[in-house]
């Protein structure tokens, strides 16, 4: 089968489109013939090397298509399913081995295309804003990047559980569409202090929590702009990662705490990630949640996904399709 490998850490242009074996199916494992393939943030710390991975790689975590093949054991799928999974690697292929207990059906109105551009990053929108900490009415929460991926469907989910939402975003065109998602203010933070605005947009008192996946660039003013006893929800490191840091800046007077989270924490049982997904699907199937899909790719041409990523020029989902 055709896939992406990455030979050896480093830039976009380390991922080769190739001929590589096709996966066998083990035990309580299924093989999927992927319809589209999900292109996430975290593909580019892998492909990066910073995950301390093992070379060559096919990266990718996110993937639809339809069932093709079951190993022994495997009660949760049927051949010919169409199922959406996240948290098994080896994505940018034609086929993919799952462990079949990570498979989700898709309901109907939800195509691989719509799973596969929200499983991933809808789960990550979910745990944050219903569990990390769970948003009200009267709350008010700070998301950075709010028109990337995970930040747009994040805003949505926010306002669903009633809570004001103050976004930042880098251009004018990603200020647009977070404020169409829903956010009260949006603040450039390329332009703007964003700690500054969160002071005058509460009035002094701060957020309850700020849910950041930029990393080294915010995380100092992020923290910053919490109001007392408020949470950090720092999930991700978009401009690099947060040096170590002095726990007793959390501390005196503001009392903060800081959480570093993740969608397979979030996912680890059947049951939790079934409950997730049923919800986002759910959303999603009756319009009540918007995916926005920027641009789909051939798998071959997943360098130049890699380099939009990374170079900030996309708002929302990236796929892939072999
Ligand atoms: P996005 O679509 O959000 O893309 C990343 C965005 O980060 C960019 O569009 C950009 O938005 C912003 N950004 C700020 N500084 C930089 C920088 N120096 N370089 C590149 N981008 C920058 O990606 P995803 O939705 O896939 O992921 C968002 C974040 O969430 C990532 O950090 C990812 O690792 C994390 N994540 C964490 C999970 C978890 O469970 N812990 C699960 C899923 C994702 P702008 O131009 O507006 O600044």
């Amino acid at each position: 089968m055709k896939a992406i490998r990455v030979h050896q850490p480093g830039g976009p242009e380390n991922m080769v489109y190739e001929d590589v074996p096709m996966p066998s199916v083990g035990q309580g494992q299924a093989l999927v013939k992927l319809r589209a393939i999900g292109v996430n943030y975290m593909d580019i710390y892998l492909r990066q090397g910073a995950q301390r991975s093992t070379f060559p790689l096919i990266p990718g975590g996110e993937g639809a298509g339809v069932v093709e093949a079951t190993g022994q054991g495997v009660t949760e799928v049927r051949v010919g399913d169409l199922v959406a999974y996240t948290g098994a690697g080896s994505s940018y292929a034609e086929h993919v081995v799952v462990p079949s207990w990570r498979l989700v059906k898709l309901p109907q109105g939800v195509d691989a295309s719509m799973g596969a551009a929200s499983i991933l990053q809808g789960m990550t929108a979910h745990y944050l804003a219903n569990s990390t900490y769970p948003l009200k009415a009267g709350d008010t929460c700070l998301v950075h990047a709010a028109a990337g991926g995970v930040g747009l469907l994040l805003v949505q989910m926010a306002k669903m559980r009633g809570a004001r939402v103050i976004a930042t975003v880098s251009t004018s065109e990603k200020a647009k569409l977070a404020a169409g998602a829903g956010a009260d203010e949006v603040v450039n933070y390329t332009e703007q202090d964003f700690e500054a605005e969160v002071k005058r947009i509460t009035g002094g008192k701060g957020c309850q929590v700020v849910y950041d996946a930029v990393g080294k660039a915010t995380f100092d003013k992020s923290l910053a702009s919490l109001a007392p006893r408020g949470l950090l929800a720092l999930y991700g490191a978009a401009s690099g990662p947060v040096p170590p840091l002095d726990i007793n800046r959390l501390g005196g007077v503001m009392s903060l705490s800081l959480t570093r989270p993740s969608l397979t924490a979030y996912t680890a049982t059947r049951e939790e990630l079934l409950l997730r997904a049923g919800e986002l699907f759910s959303w999603i199937g009756s319009g009540k949640l918007k995916v926005r899909i920027e641009e789909t790719f051939k798998l071959s041409s997943a360098v130049e996904a890699h380099r939009k990523l990374e170079g900030r020029l996309t708002a929302g989902k990236l796929l892939l399709v072999p």
